[in-house]
């Protein structure tokens, strides 16, 4: 079975929907809006699930998309404000939208896991976005609990592209492509080598509450990895395993929350890419991550994101540092 249609579709969303972001970011000081869990959404977010959204439900009208925002929120009377902003800015790209249509498209975001889907972080990352940090737009498609499809757009990534704005994109078996965000060549990704020394050095999360920092200092270190890390927001981290720039992302289980479940959108995009990149993702037991049990990876603790030749070591590193 061939993905390029679903390939093309998924780039071209997320292109738009990074292109809506960075706008966004250009023209004002986006301000968060807390959401129920306490954790902050801005009208990029809503704007970006609105545009892929609607590219997806246009071209594969039977497929769910499990987004991780709604518009409940944007369609009460105290939100007018705001929904006019992300109305205005979906209009930038899809020039006669209506806020009914844009709360619509948001909202076809909100389907369930089933034996294909699609899932989608508008913006990964949004406390990095917020604080002119890194952030993402990540799209993956899943069928029988496998990933077929993943497109990364990081648009203030540069790596040693030396250009500002990257887009990833993996169809399983095929490999997979970094290529600039806005239509560039498209390159092969490999994961680092062991030989290549300078690039062994781990990844971590800027937030502290999303990972336990010392503990994976003390496994990177046990792994063999001398150097510090390098703390980024979003999947950008795996974007930096995939294109062979770190050689190991740690997402370890915080002290704070230790029930934490991972949310599948956002993963099911970086781990294709790392994985057609020759790397290898499981969880802090060693166990794949299971994309197949809801919106929530429930049957995985933690993540685990290698080169593949260093996942061993760290795995029995995990268990000599608990
Ligand atoms: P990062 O940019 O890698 O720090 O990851 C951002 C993501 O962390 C957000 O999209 C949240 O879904 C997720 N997150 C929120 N709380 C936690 C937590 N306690 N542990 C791990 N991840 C979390
Ligand atoms: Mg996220």
């Amino acid at each position: 079975m061939s993905y390029e249609a679903e390939k093309n579709i998924a780039i071209q969303a997320v292109q738009a929907a990074a292109q809506l972001c960075a706008q966004v970011r250009r023209e004002i000081v986006p301000a968060a809006i807390q959401k129920k869990d306490k954790s902050p959404v801005t009208i990029a977010d809503f704007g970006s699930q609105a545009l892929i959204c609607r590219a997806l439900a246009a071209a594969f009208p039977q497929d769910p998309v499990v987004g991780e925002e709604d518009a409940a929120e944007l369609r009460t009377p105290e939100r007018t404000k705001q929904l006019a902003q992300v109305s205005h800015y979906v209009q930038a790209i899809v020039p006669d939208a209506t806020a009914e249509q844009v709360t619509h498209w948001i909202d076809h975001g909100n389907g369930q896991v089933g034996s294909r889907y699609w899932t989608l972080d508008p913006i990964d990352g949004t406390k990095g976005f917020l604080r002119g940090d890194q952030y993402a737009i990540a799209l993956a498609l899943i069928e029988a609990g496998e990933i077929k499809v993943g497109v990364l757009a990081c648009p203030a990534l540069s790596l040693q592209t030396g250009q500002i704005g990257l887009l990833g994109v993996a169809v399983r078996g095929e490999g997979a492509t970094l290529a600039p965000l806005s239509n560039g060549i498209a390159q092969p990704m490999q994961v680092v080598s062991p030989e290549q020394a300078e690039n062994l050095r781990f990844v971590e999360s800027v937030e502290s509450g999303h990972g336990d920092q010392s503990r994976q200092a003390a496994v990177a270190q046990a792994a063999g990895i001398t150097q510090a890390s390098l703390r980024m927001d979003s999947q950008a981290k795996y974007m930096a395993v995939a294109a062979g720039e770190a050689a190991l992302y740690l997402r370890l289980p915080s002290p704070k929350t230790p029930d934490y479940r991972e949310k599948i959108w956002d993963h099911a995009a970086g781990v294709i890419l790392v994985e057609e990149a020759g790397g290898r993702v499981t969880d802090i037991a060693g166990k794949p991550l299971d994309f197949s049990a809801g919106a929530k990876l429930v049957n995985n603790q933690g993540v685990v994101v290698s080169n593949g030749t260093l996942h061993a070591s760290v795995l029995a590193a995990l268990s000599s540092h608990p």
